[in-house]
């Protein structure tokens, strides 16, 4: 066992768990960590502990473990991502809001 890489946190790889779910998997301080792509909102993350699920950042280098400073200092930037449980998605009350796509003018008939 390398002495060094017990803490290791690596980048994040997107894969499709066997339920189906795309899910990110890393490691995360030397935790084996799934989480899925739904970024949180408040509601969200705090509906995540109270249900016994971790929380984590997604940063440049991967995923940082939400602790209570972490929770309540909001000093760390980046989408809030829970851990994957298989047949329970993040309900849409609970996801970050994104910004929404521009509405498109409708074009009838040819333009020229
Ligand atoms: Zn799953």
């Amino acid at each position: 066992m390398s002495r060094h890489n017990h803490l290791a946190t690596t980048p994040i790889t997107i894969r499709t768990h066997r339920c189906g779910a795309l899910t990110a998997t890393a490691l995360t301080q030397g935790i084996h960590t799934r989480v899925d792509l739904t970024p949180l909102n408040p509601t969200g993350e705090a509906h995540a502990l109270i249900t016994g699920r971790q929380t984590y950042t997604l940063t440049r280098t991967g995923l940082v473990h939400r602790d209570i400073e972490h929770i309540a200092g909001g000093s760390l930037r980046g989408p809030v991502l829970a851990d994957h449980v298989c047949g329970r998605p993040i309900p849409a009350a609970h996801r970050a809001v994104t910004a929404q796509p521009a509405p498109q003018p409708a074009v009838v008939g040819c333009p020229f």
